[in-house]
């Protein structure tokens, strides 16, 4: 699969159009309008430095390359018009969802596939919309998907192997390492791994167990694992978990939301991206 077309050029979009770009895909970057493409190319001026330093083999010429294999379209049917596979990464909400997919259904050609980059809806709640269940599927990016490089590939029961293969091979030929997920999971494996690890975190912090350091601290010696909950949380940044605290049943963690607003979020430290969450960087 050689043409590929990306709806939606936020925090994910941007990056998946760049990666397939560096690697050799022709990409057409679909989103609202012009002004929203607009600002793309400062996205890539953006991402560029952070190829060079984090990948060894990058060169300013590879990188000129890949800006010029990208086109950008704000007119659905001209961005569909030769797409082998298509990559929605539009905001985590059904409708929006919904209603992408049931006009991408009518405008693309017969023999494109179609993927979704959704962190937490499951192929099932989305491939009724797309009038092509069986060509419909994940593909889950973590973000930094140049140097986190996992792409996680999830059907429903109804989802073609033959296409399931090919997503994962498209998956390889792009630089991600591809997991093929056998069943649907809600969060994938690496959410259904991170999400409880960084709520045990939360709790141990609102319970008064210990410091959001020595927490850190304790899993990193022990482990050898590179970071501890906290860490990430500041890489994550403060609004998620706030956002899925504030809005949990679970008493505790709502606790944990209103200490970050309290303590973080009101004073600006929202995360690593901010210059200071729970660690000051
Ligand atoms: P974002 O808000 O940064 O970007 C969304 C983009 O979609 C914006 O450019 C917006 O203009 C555009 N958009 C809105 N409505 C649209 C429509 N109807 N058609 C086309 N484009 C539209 O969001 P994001 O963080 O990039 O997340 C996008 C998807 O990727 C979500 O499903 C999310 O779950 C998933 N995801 C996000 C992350 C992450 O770390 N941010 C990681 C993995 C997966």
């Amino acid at each position: 699969m050689q043409n590929l077309t990306v709806l939606g050029t936020g925090v994910l979009g941007s990056q998946i159009i760049f990666q397939a770009a560096y690697s050799g895909k022709q990409v057409v970057a679909y989103d609202l309008s012009d002004e929203i493409l607009g600002k793309l190319a400062e996205r890539w001026e953006y991402l560029k430095p952070l190829y060079l330093r984090d990948l060894p083999d990058a060169t300013p010429e590879k990188l000129d390359a890949a800006v010029a294999r990208i086109r950008t379209s704000s007119d659905l049917a001209d961005a569909l018009a030769d797409a082998d596979l298509v990559i929605e990464a539009v905001p985590e909400r059904l409708d929006i969802k919904q209603s992408t997919w049931e006009r991408v259904g009518e405008l693309a050609p017969a023999k494109t596939i179609f993927a979704t980059n959704s962190s937490t809806l499951l192929p099932s709640d989305i491939a009724p919309f797309t009038g092509r269940p069986e060509k419909f599927l994940a593909l889950h990016f973590a973000n930094e998907v140049w140097k986190f490089n996992v792409g996680e590939v999830m059907g429903h029961e109804g989802t073609d192997p033959a296409v399931f293969e090919a997503v994962a091979q498209f998956a390889e030929e792009i630089g991600m390492v591809p997991i093929r997920i056998h069943k649907e999971q809600p969060g994938y494996v690496l959410n259904s791994l991170l999400v409880p690890f960084l709520n045990a975190g939360a709790r141990l912090l609102v319970r008064g167990v210990a410091t959001p350091e020595d927490i850190d601290k304790t899993w990193k010696i022990a482990t050898g694992a590179p970071t501890g909950p906290f860490e990430i949380y500041d890489v994550v940044g403060m609004m998620t978990p706030y956002q899925l605290g504030a809005s949990s049943e679970d008493p505790e963690m709502q606790e944990f939301a209103a200490h970050i607003k309290r303590e973080y979020i009101d004073k600006g430290w929202l995360g690593k991206g901010a210059g200071r969450g729970f660690y000051d960087y």
